[in-house]
């Protein structure tokens, strides 16, 4: 199917792009931002959403920065999922950013989809709004009013649902780096590399002074409808690395994790994933915790 008719809008800097969304809007029209295109092009086309106006802010200036602070890595909003999955910087900074986005859609899809877009887009089965959650991060979000930082805590607040007002616009969202001694991780299982995760985990594991077990968190994909982190530390804090029963997290993340049945999988099956992926996630983490950052490649296997 084609889109409904809409008016196409294409600012050049931050304060015209919410100018016209504050204007649009106050005239009682439904303006959508258009960033990649890879969720909302699709939804468009299937009718699933008919917005009135689209602003494009792919001439927005300065949006496309990947910057890395000792504290964190922002990543402007029209940094592509490609541009920041090959980022030297951000990966030395935050391993996980590298390491979840191999597993976001395809290299055609990552080409232009963009990171940003897709925690506006706040799709329970995508793997950067759980990233975003696990770390602590923040969007930064424009308006004519100013701009504000809105944590992940606050921002995700259902299936495709985010707190951002209509009139704003995402400039960047910042995760920050993870606290030394601590470990991530993340696994997934799709039907195919690169397609919508049947089920994923984002998993952290941090030791205490002594080198033993402390906290243990993961927040999950494509199972319950919030991308929070859960505590999952009671099985195993305390304990020795090397003997703690990382099974019995995955067992505590079964009980915990709600789970449902769709064209993919039951929700037994998907249980049961989220138990062996938990357990994989954490014992991964668990051990880069101990041994210091992990070295990836990209997806055509070349070193950071
Ligand atoms: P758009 O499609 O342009 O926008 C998405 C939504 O976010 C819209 O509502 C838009 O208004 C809003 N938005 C975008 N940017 C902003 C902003 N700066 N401020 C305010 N609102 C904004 N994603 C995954 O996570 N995992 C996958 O496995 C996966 N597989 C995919 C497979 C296919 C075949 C396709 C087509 C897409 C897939 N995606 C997947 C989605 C992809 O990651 C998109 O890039 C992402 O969801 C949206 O980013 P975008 O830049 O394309 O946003």
């Amino acid at each position: 199917m084609k889109p409904a008719p809409f008016r196409y809008h294409r600012p050049r800097d931050v304060q015209e792009a919410v100018a016209l969304l504050h204007d649009l809007l106050g005239r009682g029209g439904h303006a959508k931002v258009l960033a990649g295109g890879q969720s909302l092009l699709p939804v468009m086309s299937m009718r699933l959403a008919s917005p009135e106006h689209l602003v494009d802010i792919n001439a927005v200036a300065g949006l496309d920065e990947v910057g890395v602070t000792a504290d964190g890595v922002r990543i402007g909003a029209l940094v592509r999922h490609r541009d920041l999955e090959r980022d030297a910087a951000a990966f030395a900074a935050l391993p996980l950013l590298r390491e979840t986005l191999q597993h976001v859609a395809h290299p055609t899809i990552r080409n232009r989809g963009t990171t940003v877009g897709s925690i506006c887009h706040a799709d329970p089965s995508a793997e950067m709004p759980a990233v975003l959650a696990m770390v602590g991060g923040y969007v930064v979000a424009a308006s004519v009013r100013g701009e504000r930082q809105v944590p992940a805590s606050e921002l995700f607040v259902g299936p495709l649902e985010t707190s951002l007002a209509e009139d704003e616009l995402a400039v960047a969202a910042v995760f920050p780096t993870l606290p030394a001694g601590t470990g991530s991780a993340m696994v997934e299982v799709a039907r195919r590399h690169g397609d919508y995760a049947v089920c994923g985990v984002v998993a952290t594991v941090s030791l205490d002074d002594e080198g033993r077990v402390g906290r243990v968190r993961a927040g999950y994909l494509s199972a319950g409808d919030s991308p929070a982190p859960l505590d999952l530390s009671a099985p195993v804090a305390g304990s020795v690395v090397a003997d703690a029963d990382w099974a019995a997290v995955g067992e505590l993340a079964r009980e915990v994790v709600p789970t449902d049945a769709d064209i993919h999988a039951s929700a037994q099956y998907r249980s049961q994933l989220v138990a062996v992926l938990t357990e994989r996630a954490v014992r991964t983490a668990a051990s880069r915790a101990q041994d210091g950052p992990h070295r990836l490649t990209d997806d055509e296997g070349h070193a950071a």
